[in-house]
């Protein structure tokens, strides 16, 4: 394996934290909460804001003697198994996990108490299939079953076939799934229940004879909407008649594919509106609350990214008209659990357009800003309980903003990405910043399942907190390994308009392509940086190297040897695409010298003790930032900024890249761009044999030993998969 260690996190010659020492950080101070005080909701005034929500920590017991439920099966992955497990555990349950054969080392399979693997990794033949879901519940002895969000949990046939088991659907009703999984029959509940709707059409006769009539009656530009849609599928504008055929067509395909129903409706067009949603529960004993109002405008592809609690801005009378919209139509179909109902906002007014029978993606902000745990709500109304409260006892304390962290290319039209997570570390939990997670370091993010790596939460007593709060958590995660959205999640919460609260649903359209460009950071602070971790890098790798040789005391270890060279310095150059810079480094007591040639440039770089953040001083000017290094890449992290840089040193090349564990394989899939060797050559421990690029990046594969080149397996511009041998190799002593 390639070695990718983050600079930060290890001392001066401090060992790497072992994989999954970033997960671990989960879970620790986050659980040390004041205990609820006997005023049930006393908190909720008090303007304390959390991170997690307290929740009750009860056992789950119905009003009978005996355990409604103690077995649950998790039906889902990823962070939202992680999240239902959390509850869970804190609650006293046994925590069921499923998973694909893709996820057997999965964080939700690790932090269950038992999983079953059910089929291979397409989730048709896992996380879909329903028999070998409720195979392992039988298998498992749950006696409930949680579907989280996507997947199965809005499958009126799943929850209804669950109940039919004997177990208890950890959600509502299969008639209210059923009725609310339809847009088109949706819209008929609230019109009746005196919801306003989007203007539209939302009868039965899907001709393209009476789709056409509909849409001159509405008004161009209408949207051709999949009624079973969701995640922003089988949806199309169509500005004039004449394109409306093939929207039909297409859509009505793509809806066909995706959730087996090619039904659709139509509605008008609204040029810029806000997204606003509000979450419902309400438990079988007939009462029914709302938890005010959840903004989730900033979206591409009709899919949200930042999310936050309350909506910014909107007028009172406007909000406590649409939460008792959210509530009547909720009563209206007999609602039992969580569930959202989604509104457009414009022109002074709000439209429902769906509700959603599930626990959404984004509800940690309204569990931020309530001090209520969802989940545990969910888990307490499955079991019979009442709600404990009333909607007088609760109220929306501070302000809370969710960005939604993805494997995609912003600068492809988000693309997804898949490949594997080499580094990853996130801000650490604390009161202001909560992190919902469902992969490691080390983690891939495959073509199977959704691309989201985490979402990143900011809570204050106001907006502008919470704004500030999520903008430093970001500028605090450190991803290598793919493409993700991160720097574009930076810009964006930076953005002045974001600040403002100006939101609509075409806010990245309108200020994309321009303005959030990812922060480039300061590149000459950057590449001070780089050079500070590769010297910290060497001393390192020859550190290791000289605990491994027979004769650890041999002058030749001595991570200061570069002083053999000449009068006590060193070099070594950055390289930033093609630009080089060449650094003379002088070792000081606490860091290093760099001077780079140009003049009378004086750069000190520091390294704080273990744990700490590089830092470089540059004409007095100091600055924090961190460097991941991985095999000769430097991946520079600074106030928001990444920076790919490579270490272009080819005696240092080799003593960065792999040297300690021999491997001569393909970490990841990816493409050989150079051939250094020729078969026959013998070479030095270290000596740069092949470059791979993978993720972008490129990988140099070294020499474990002294040794001889048996066989190039493949030439340049060959594509290898992952754990391939590249190189045939046979060492000196072997
Ligand atoms: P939210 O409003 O909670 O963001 P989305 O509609 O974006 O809801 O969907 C939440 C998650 O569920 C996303 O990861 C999405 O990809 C997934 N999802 C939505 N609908 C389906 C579906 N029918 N089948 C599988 N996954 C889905
Ligand atoms: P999904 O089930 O995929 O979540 P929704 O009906 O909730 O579908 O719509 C998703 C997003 O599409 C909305 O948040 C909004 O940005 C956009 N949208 C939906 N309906 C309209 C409309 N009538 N006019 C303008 N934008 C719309
Ligand atoms: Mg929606």
């Amino acid at each position: 394996m390639m070695k990718c260690r983050p600079i930060t996190d290890i001392g001066v010659f401090g060992e790497p934290l072992s994989p999954g020492a970033h997960a671990h950080r989960r879970g620790g101070p986050r659980r040390k909460r004041h205990p609820r005080g006997p005023k049930p909701f006393a908190d909720f005034r008090r303007p304390t804001i959390l991170p997690w929500p307290e929740g009750g920590g009860r056992p789950l017991r119905m009003v009978g003697r005996h355990d409604v439920f103690r077995r649950l099966l998790i039906a889902n992955r990823g962070e939202i198994a992680c999240r239902i497990t959390r509850t869970a555990k804190r609650l006293g349950l046994h925590v069921v996990a499923i998973h694909s054969e893709a996820d057997r080392e999965a964080l939700h399979v690790r932090l269950a108490d038992e999983s079953l693997c059910v089929g291979p990794p397409p989730a048709r033949e896992s996380y879909l299939n329903v028999d070998a879901i409720l195979d392992a519940a039988r298998r498992t002895g749950a006696d409930a079953v949680h579907p989280g969000y996507g997947f199965l949990s809005e499958s009126a046939d799943f929850a209804r076939r669950v109940s039919d088991n004997g177990l208890i659907f950890v959600g509502p009703g299969p008639e209210a799934i059923r009725l609310m999984g339809s847009k088109s029959e949706a819209k008929a509940i609230a019109a009746e229940a005196g919801v306003p709707l989007v203007p539209g059409y939302h009868g039965g006769d899907n001709s393209p004879e009476a789709l056409a009539r509909a849409a001159t009656e509405i008004g161009y530009p209408v949207l051709v909407k999949a009624s079973a849609g969701g995640g922003g599928r089988g949806m199309r504008i169509v500005s004039s008649p004449g394109d409306l055929p093939d929207a039909i067509e297409s859509a009505s395909r793509e809806a066909l594919r995706a959730f087996g129903d090619g039904s659709l409706l139509l509605e008008r067009h609204i040029p810029a509106p806000r997204h606003v949603e509000v979450q419902v529960l309400a438990d079988s004993h007939g009462s029914v609350l709302h938890l005010f109002d959840r903004d989730c405008s900033v979206q591409r592809r009709y899919q949200k990214i930042i999310e936050e609690a309350p909506a910014p801005g909107l007028p009172g009378e406007l909000r406590e008209a649409m939460s008792q919209a959210a509530v009547r139509l909720t009563r209206a179909i007999g609602y039992v659990g969580a569930g959202t109902v989604e509104f457009l906002v414009a022109d002074g007014g709000f439209h429902f357009i769906e509700m959603n029978t599930r626990i959404q993606v984004e509800h940690p902000v309204t569990e931020a800003v309530t001090g209520l745990d969802l989940v545990e709500e969910q888990l307490k109304i499955a079991a019979g309980e009442p709600l404990g409260f009333g909607q007088s006892d609760i109220a929306a304390v501070g302000h809370a903003v969710e960005a939604r962290l993805y494997a995609e290319d912003p600068a492809r039209d988000f693309l997804p990405q898949t490949g594997r997570l080499h580094h990853l570390a996130f801000p650490a939990e604390r009161p202001a910043v909560r992190v919902d997670t469902g992969v490691a370091p080390g983690d891939a993010i495959t073509p199977h399942y959704d691309p989201m790596i985490a979402k990143i939460i900011g809570i204050g007593r106001d907006r502008g907190q919470a704004r500030l709060a999520l903008s430093e958590a970001l500028a605090g995660t450190e991803i290598v390994g793919l493409a993700t959205n991160l720097s574009f999640l930076v810009a964006l919460v930076r953005h002045p308009a974001f600040a403002a609260g100006d939101l609509d649903t075409h806010f990245i359209e309108r200020h994309g392509a321009v303005s959030l460009e990812s922060p480039s950071g300061d590149r000459r602070t950057m590449l001070v940086l780089a050079a500070l971790a590769a010297m910290e890098d060497r001393g390192t790798a020859v550190e290791a190297d000289r605990r491994t040789s027979e004769d650890p005391h041999s002058p030749w270890w001595r991570s200061d040897s570069w002083r053999l060279n000449d009068d006590g310095r060193s070099a070594v150059t950055i390289r930033d695409g093609d630009e080089r810079t060449c650094f003379e480094v002088t070792r000081l007591e606490d860091g290093y010298r760099f001077e780079s040639g140009e003049g009378e440039e004086w750069i000190r770089g520091v390294v704080r003790g273990p744990g700490a953040s590089l830092v470089a001083e540059i004409d007095g000017h100091r600055r924090r930032g961190a460097v991941v290094v991985c095999g000769t890449d430097l991946t520079v992290f600074l106030d928001g900024a990444r920076r790919e840089l490579v270490l272009d040193d080819p005696g240092a090349a080799g003593m960065a890249a792999d040297v300690g564990g021999g491997s001569l394989t393909s970490p990841m899939p990816g493409t050989v761009v150079r051939l250094l060797v020729e078969v026959g050559q013998e070479v030095r421990k270290g000596t740069p044999l092949l470059v791979l690029e993978a993720m972008k990046m490129e990988h140099t594969i070294a020499a474990p030993t002294d040794g001889t080149v048996e066989t190039l397996a493949y030439g340049v511009g060959d594509q290898v998969e992952e754990g391939i041998e590249l190189v045939g190799f046979k060492g000196a002593d072997a």
